[in-house]
């Protein structure tokens, strides 16, 4: 019913070992995130991927049942939570267009006087944990009851040592923070959006529970598997779109052209990916390359389009 009626289904088991095979030479060339000390932790060679489907199967390979960092991966999840609760007066605090800067730039924020370009950079998604955390007592767990509503996995949990080593490293992030509310544009105290923040980044999982609970966005706004609606069509397309131009940050354009799907980034290695109508694919692999999205992801995402030809293009 899901699948595209011009298309064969492909045989995924199989594409998933190719690409499997295929990324192994790359899993040795990115870099592991070491801004975050905990983060550097991690063994550099390992990859995992995992397909929902929206008809209920689902694929994996490799280290798919390994929970990492979700990071900024947890952006998507945060803006679409904060999407049902305020709908498009949202824009009137951050904007959707592509940043074409480093994810943690403060340049552009002076001179648009403190209104993020967009809810994926961290300066973004700052201003989306304030409206949450306006919204919501604790908006941090707020958001884990989202994702493990959104995922049915009751078990998806903050990684606290995580969160504490990027929060007593954050100066960046509090520099911005600090920005935006000089401008006006934060409401609740700089350090109760950065410890919020830094606890949503830290959320570990899966790339079987990344692409399940991403998968509302591939069935416009439905979770597949429960039939409960979180967003409308309109803006699921919304989300999808925003992730399509702004979702790998200053590589927007360059993931766009080789992958051709909406995702989602973040520096713990993971990426998440959206064929609307069909699917949801989540990778990782904790090797980044200079704009800090996984480069064995990116890879495998795009090979994972060409085989099964699958985009949104
Ligand atoms: N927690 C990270 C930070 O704020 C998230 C960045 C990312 O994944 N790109 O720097």
């Amino acid at each position: 019913m899901f699948s595209n009626p011009t298309l064969p289904i492909p045989d995924y088991p199989a594409i998933l070992a190719t690409i499997y095979e295929e990324v192994q030479p790359l899993l040795s060339q990115g870099k592991v995130a070491s801004y975050i000390p905990q983060l550097a932790k991690v063994e550099r060679e390992q990859f995992g991927m995992a397909l929902y489907c929206l008809d209920g199967q689902s694929f994996s390979i490799g280290a798919a049942q390994t929970r990492f960092s979700a990071q900024s991966v947890t952006k998507l999840f945060a803006l679409a939570l904060a999407y049902t609760r305020e709908g498009d007066a949202l824009w009137q605090r951050v904007g959707k267009e592509p940043s074409g800067n480093p994810f943690n730039s403060l340049v552009q924020l002076e001179y648009e006087r403190g209104i993020p370009r967009n809810p994926f950079i961290n300066a973004g998604a700052l201003v989306i944990t304030d409206i949450l955390a306006s919204r919501y007592v604790d908006s941090e767990i707020a958001l884990l009851q989202f994702l493990r509503n959104l995922a049915g996995e009751s078990t998806l949990d903050f990684d606290m040592a995580v969160a504490v080593s990027e929060r007593n490293t954050a100066h960046r992030n509090y520099a911005i923070a600090h920005l935006i509310k000089d401008f006006g544009n934060l409401h609740n105290s700089v350090k109760l959006v950065i410890d919020s923040y830094c606890r949503q980044c830290s959320i570990s999982m899966n790339c079987m529970e990344l692409a399940k609970a991403a998968s509302f966005l591939a069935k416009h706004g439905v979770i597949p598997w429960s039939g409960v609606q979180v967003l409308d069509r309109s803006s699921a397309k919304r989300i999808n779109a925003v992730m399509l131009t702004c979702g790998t940050y200053d590589a927007a354009g360059e993931f766009a052209y080789r992958v051709g799907l909406p995702a989602k980034s973040g520096v713990g290695g993971g990426i998440v990916a959206v064929v609307p109508g069909e699917l949801s694919v989540a990778v990782w692999s904790p090797g980044l390359d200079v704009t800090g999205n996984s480069l064995a992801g990116t890879y495998a995402l795009e090979r994972f389009t060409t085989l099964t030809s699958r985009s949104i293009f």
